[in-house]
């Protein structure tokens, strides 16, 4: 298989060409068609098996084919990561991968002054990446809304839990709205992750690597 064989948007397939990328890596193969489709999606993947890709790929080509305006103060994607450096990793692999659509996205973590952050939300964003505490501080604050959410990833959810983020994470998930797509992706499956994946997915597609 080739990246050329998925029918990715065309500004997609540029930026990947461009990137050098030619052959998906084993999880993007498995993960990339279904979420296309709009299919929901539990993938066990650690970090270098290609697992960013395999979900902002599909996203954005499917952000590209409904030109819908995000909400005043929302977003279309909300990505959640564990950690401020994993949370600019995915951004800038967004905005790579993105270079060639007309789509923006945001990072916002905690640690740093809030006001910037709720400046860049105002207009609302395509994609929002995000690590749960500042979610949760913003949503607070009414900066930033999540009915709009169209589709949702959670990023390294193992790690997210180690970090002691499930109440935040319980927070998000009960503000978003019912009918969207969701990816979920960890490095291992113990039976609470598991657990998570079985409450917040809808009919998921497994991939393993
Ligand atoms: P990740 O697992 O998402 O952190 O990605 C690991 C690294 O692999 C990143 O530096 C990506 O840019 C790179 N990468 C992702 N997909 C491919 C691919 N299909 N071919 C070559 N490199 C890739």
């Amino acid at each position: 298989t080739q990246f050329t064989d998925f029918g990715l948007a065309q500004p997609v397939l540029k930026a990947l060409e461009e990137a050098g990328y030619h052959t998906p890596t084993p999880i993007q193969s498995q993960a990339i068609r279904p979420a296309m489709e709009g299919r929901d999606l539990c993938g066990i993947a650690q970090t270098g098996t290609g697992k960013t890709a395999a979900f902002a790929l599909p996203i954005l080509h499917r952000l590209s084919l409904e030109k819908r305006h995000a909400p005043r103060r929302g977003c279309r994607v909300l990505v959640l990561s564990p950690t401020r450096e994993l949370a600019n990793q995915i951004a800038e692999s967004f905005s790579d991968y993105g270079k060639h659509l007309p789509l923006t996205n945001t990072v916002v973590f905690g640690g740093v002054t809030i006001g910037r952050q709720e400046r860049a939300l105002a207009p609302g964003v395509d994609i929002l990446v995000a690590t749960p505490g500042r979610l949760i501080d913003l949503v607070d604050r009414r900066s930033l809304t999540l009915e709009g959410v169209e589709i949702l990833v959670l990023d390294e959810a193992d790690q997210m839990l180690d970090l002691g983020f499930i109440h935040a994470l319980k927070r998000i998930v009960k503000m978003l709205p019912a009918k969207r797509q969701s990816l979920f992706f960890s490095a291992t499956m113990p039976k609470n992750i598991a657990g998570l994946a079985d409450q917040y997915l809808r009919d998921p597609v497994q991939v393993a690597v």
